[in-house]
């Protein structure tokens, strides 16, 4: 495949806020062309040949994390995944020291994932590598963002114009806060529903419309975007019980109907079924683009890595004459 002319300069991929529509249109034009490439039988390209990419998760992953390996792995990069289990990280070896003593082995690209808010960003500072953010915390996690972009923009021909509604835990969702970012950005219309509890305070300057009854947060929408409750980021009780929960919050049938008869449900895993969606909703196959979203991931991650790439130094740092 041949280098696609790209709309992004950028060092680091840290989060959505601050990218321009025209980077991110960018990127996903450039993902679709993956996305025809990981559908062939020859997946592989050249274009990380003789780099080194490492992933550096501090918080447990399924999709993000063999996505990104396979997305470095199929552009032909070297790839080492690192993990708090197995590694120093368990020893009590802090952030910083471990993002440095990987910083030594010259890699060009450090995928991380961390607990804290700003942790990513705090490290992007101290390495001469670029960083892309798996997610931070509640903060961000660009790639889901874009990957949910792309799967969007292929099923429904755009985004601008569409009325997208994010439904659960607001609260705690760094996958929420991109697709805040992206959304608005790129001219869909966005609405939060949840209840007050899983929302946060200043909800009211994110430019989204808020509901709290899913009826009328679902009306009309084109998108219906299920989050999962982030129990890990709970200290103390947030909803009376999972039972109510899913009776009040839950995606069935019922609460679907008052959406647009072709709305599509989209969840960025990993599912509670019967807690924040109806099993039954999310394996229909005629609204529930779930898997989907997981083949554009490594989509995505392609083209972030291809766009970072174009801008790496070919030497290592302080090695460069
Ligand atoms: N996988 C997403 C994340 O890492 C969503 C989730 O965990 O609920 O934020």
């Amino acid at each position: 495949m041949s280098a696609a002319p790209i709309v992004f300069s950028h060092r680091h991929l840290l989060g959505i806020e601050g990218l321009s529509g025209g980077e991110i249109a960018s990127i996903l034009d450039l993902a679709d062309r993956y996305v025809r490439q990981n559908r062939q039988i020859d997946k592989k390209q050249n274009t990380l040949r003789g780099r080194t990419l490492v992933l550096l998760f501090f918080e447990n992953s399924t999709r993000t994390r063999a996505s990104f390996e396979l997305a470095g792995k199929r552009l032909g990069a070297d790839c080492v995944v690192m993990t708090t289990e197995g590694s120093s990280i368990k020893k009590g070896e802090t952030l910083i020291d471990t993002a440095m003593t990987l910083n030594a082995m010259h890699p060009d690209v450090l995928v991380v994932r961390h607990q804290d808010s700003g942790a990513v960003n705090l490290l992007s500072q101290k390495v001469n590598c670029s960083v892309i953010n798996a997610g931070d915390g509640s903060h961000e996690h660009p790639t889901q963002a874009l990957l949910d972009a792309l799967t969007i923009r292929r099923r429904k021909g755009r985004l601008e114009g569409l009325t997208v509604a994010i439904c659960g835990d607001i609260l705690h969702s760094r996958v929420a806060r991109s697709n805040i970012h992206l959304l608005r950005t790129m001219g869909a219309k966005v609405r939060v529903v949840a209840p007050v509890t899983l929302l946060p305070g200043h909800i009211d300057k994110w430019g989204v419309e808020v509901h709290h009854d899913m009826k009328r947060g679902l009306a009309d929408a084109d998108i219906v975007m299920m989050l999962r409750l982030q129990l890990e980021r709970m200290n103390g009780a947030f909803v009376p019980s999972l039972r109510e929960y899913f009776h009040f919050y839950g995606l069935d049938y019922a609460k679907l109907g008052v959406a647009k008869p072709d709305a599509l449900i989209m969840h960025p895993g990993p599912m509670n079924r019967g807690v924040e969606i109806d099993p039954e909703v999310a394996d229909d196959i005629d609204r529930s683009l779930i898997r989907e979203q997981v083949e554009m991931g490594v989509a995505v991650r392609m083209a972030c890595l291809d766009a970072l790439a174009r801008h790496l130094p070919n030497l290592p740092a302080g090695m460069a004459k």
